[in-house]
């Protein structure tokens, strides 16, 4: 009964993942509960933390002096953690703007400390991320800030941004991170909401080397400090205990079912490839990203004609194919292919598209 889910998130869990909860929702392990009624001190519950972290850090191949953080708030509240935290020494907080979340992170930013625009894609319409040429830091950067995925407009990076090594790089990751492998060392401050390739909405994971810990400004409310939720292995207060444990069953998902981070990556962008073919073999339908970087999680596309959008998702649904409209800020269609839409959700979608051009094209 469960159909193909290209919803941008909260997005399609694994099936194998809402299957283990299911059977382990009672009585979790034989304990007797339901991890949704455990103490987050219980030595049960600090067993499912933990290993989720270790599985985390093995996906990634964290290195030991970065901390992982399981926050709440989403990945909206790290756009105003990140001034407060790192900003306690001054200095301008630096952003590349490459869509609407970008933008977001800007606007909240400005709250905090003075920012700079160091790189834009305004000029070609959000079609293409700057050139490492095109990024000019400003002299007293406190750090440089990007999203590695714009998950309205469907523009990804297909480099990691080079900065000295006193400058923190940091990258809003919620649309891709866990897509493929990483390296978690070029980084300060890595951030994602959780419901798109983590797990459940209500978590959000912050990757930090250790020595940005202590650059918060004076008046950070405790609950926002970074350095509060490390000290405490982020149970200053009662962390989102379910979404935390759920987190822990895709990173086994990933690490034991797909087989990491490499497997994943061949996966979606198989994934990827596959739609982009459709869309451009089809004169019905555009995509205006410029190829290098075109998203391989959110895929948003148009139809030559417009007035055909309707009858399109009522088909498609018809079809069982779920949320493919495009954010409502922008319209059009947007296809999610997280990590865990299967390939059989692609080729569902592509035939469906395929007979709908033929159809009304
Ligand atoms: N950043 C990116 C790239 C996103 O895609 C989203 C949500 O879709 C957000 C930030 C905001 O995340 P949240 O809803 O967890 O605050």
């Amino acid at each position: 009964s469960r159909l193909f889910n290209f919803c941008a998130g909260p997005a399609a869990l694994p099936q194998t993942v809402l299957e283990r909860a299911r059977d382990e929702m009672l009585d979790w392990q034989g304990r007797g509960l339901s991890v949704m009624e455990m103490s987050h001190r219980s030595e049960a519950f600090i067993s499912i933390a933990e290993q989720a972290e270790a599985d985390l850090r093995s996906l990634l191949a964290i290195p030991d002096h970065y901390k992982v953080l399981f926050m709440q708030g989403g990945a909206s509240s790290q756009f105003a953690m990140l001034p407060l935290n790192l900003g306690g020494q001054g200095g301008t907080a630096n952003y590349i703007y490459t869509g609407i979340w970008g933008q977001k992170a800007i606007q909240e930013g400005q709250r905090y400390l003075p920012t700079h625009l160091a790189a834009s894609s305004e000029a070609n319409g959000l079609t293409r991320v700057p050139t490492p040429s095109e990024i000019q830091l400003s002299t007293d950067a406190a750090y440089l800030h990007y999203t590695s995925n714009e998950t309205i407009g469907g523009l990804q990076f297909d480099y990691i941004p080079e900065v000295s090594d006193d400058l923190p790089l940091v990258c809003d990751m919620s649309s891709d991170i866990l897509s493929g492998p990483i390296d978690v060392s070029r980084f300060g401050v890595i951030y994602a909401g959780a419901q798109k390739n983590i797990g459940p909405a209500g978590l959000t994971l912050v990757i930090i080397r250790e020595d940005l810990l202590d650059r918060a400004q004076a008046q950070t409310p405790t609950m926002f400090q970074y350095r509060v939720c490390a000290d405490h292995a982020s149970m200053y207060n009662t962390p989102p205990t379910f979404a935390w444990y759920l987190a822990g069953l895709v990173f086994d998902w990933l690490k034991n079912e797909v087989g990491g981070l490499e497997a994943m990556a061949q996966i979606n962008q198989r994934k990827a490839a596959r739609l982009y073919h459709t869309i451009d073999t089809l004169d019905f339908y555009s995509n205006p990203i410029a190829k290098p970087n075109r998203s391989q999680m959110n895929v948003p596309f148009r139809l030559a004609d417009a007035s055909l959008e309707k009858t399109f998702l009522k088909e498609a649904e018809a079809a069982g194919l779920l949320n493919l409209a495009g954010h409502r800020s922008v319209g059009g269609m947007r296809a999610s292919l997280y990590n865990a839409v299967p390939e059989a959700a692609v080729d569902a979608l592509t035939a469906f598209m395929t007979d709908f051009a033929h159809k009304w094209g």
